[in-house]
């Protein structure tokens, strides 16, 4: 049995982390180490490793990822907007191997990143 990723092991509330979002589908909690003042990644409750993972079959998954959005960035009050991220793969930094999506908001953010 492979070991599980620390995303798995907060889906499955083996370890803690503040919470913001969830229903069948996905997870949403705080960043650990938060880039911005709002930092919260959003999660698929069914393991993907990446974007590069990705299939058409789970494009209704994925479709739903990005409709929770607005709903998390609400909660927050992001009315100036705020920026999605994901890190793909080992040039992007990707650490977890699960699909992730960053939503960074809460100050002006630079572009392009690093
Ligand atoms: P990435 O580099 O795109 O794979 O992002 C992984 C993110 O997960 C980083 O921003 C980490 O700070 C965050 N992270 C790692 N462990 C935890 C945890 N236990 N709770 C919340 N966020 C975490």
């Amino acid at each position: 049995m492979p070991e599980k990723t620390i995303f798995k092991r907060i889906i499955d509330r083996e370890i803690p982390a503040k919470i913001v979002f969830e229903d069948e589908q996905c997870l949403a909690f705080e960043d650990i180490h938060p880039e911005a003042p709002v930092h919260v990644l959003l999660i698929p409750k069914r393991e993907i490793a990446s974007v590069d993972a990705i299939t058409e079959a789970d494009a209704p998954l994925i479709g739903h990822l990005l409709a929770v959005m607005p709903t998390i960035a609400a909660k927050y009050g992001l009315t100036d907007g705020y920026r999605v991220v994901a890190n793909c793969g080992r040039d992007a930094g990707q650490e977890v191997m699960h699909l992730h999506f960053h939503l960074l908001g809460g100050r002006r953010l630079t572009w392009p990143p690093g």
